[in-house]
């Protein structure tokens, strides 16, 4: 690999059980913008407002230029549903997403450092069983198997995403997944960032680091 292919992929790798940094490329200790990866604690929000019940949302036009149709939570996770996620933002009272995402370990719903991203994740595995978390845990299941980050190849929690480039050239999106492998009890945590190339592309090279 040359070193100008090196910059383009940044991961930080957790132990899943105690958040302890195992291993760290990446370049800049800046902020990212969490975007998709905001999408588990916008759900928690709403479902804290609404009895921990999720609905099920008509998705007619997305990142998928024909909709994903009749969405509910789970799937809405797997496929990273805009219109859904959209849908439960507009529905939250000024500062609910904020006072959740503190909660695990976030400054807010915006910007992460890295660090704080994955161990927002760790923290969410961690509350399985807790209203609300099963379905989301369970759509990044699927997400790994038959969703966003399938190139992930294996049974894990997974989470694709994209935000706006930070790099120098500038691409129009870096993609990022956050993977918690394996998915019952997960012992690894890692975060993906892939310049320029969709979360889905960086849930290929997660599969390659976690081999
Ligand atoms: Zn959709």
């Amino acid at each position: 690999m040359t070193p100008a292919a090196l910059v383009l992929l940044s991961f930080l790798r957790m132990d899943a059980h105690t958040g302890r940094v195992l291993e760290r490329q990446w370049r800049d200790g800046r902020a990212v913008d969490s975007g998709s990866l905001a999408k588990p604690f916008i759900a928690l929000a709403y479902a804290q407002s609404h009895q921990f019940r999720y609905p099920e949302i008509m998705c007619a036009r997305c990142w998928l230029p024909r909709g994903h149709g009749k969405i509910g939570i789970r799937e809405a996770i797997a496929q990273s549903c805009n219109t859904y996620f959209d849908a439960l933002r507009a529905a939250l009272g000024p500062g609910e997403l904020d006072a959740v995402a503190r909660r695990f370990g976030l400054r807010g719903a915006g910007k992460a450092r890295p660090e704080e991203l994955l161990g927002a994740y760790i923290e969410l595995s961690r509350r399985a069983g807790e209203p609300g978390v099963d379905d989301i845990l369970e759509g990044m299941r699927l997400a790994a198997r038959s969703g966003t980050a399938k190139r992930l190849a294996r049974d894990a929690l997974a989470k694709t995403g994209t935000a706006p480039c930070t790099h120098v050239p500038k691409a129009p999106g870096d993609g990022f997944v956050v993977v918690l492998y394996p998915a019952v009890q997960p012992r690894v945590a890692l975060l993906v960032r892939l310049h320029g190339r969709p979360g889905s592309y960086a849930a290929a090279e997660a599969a390659r680091l976690l081999q």
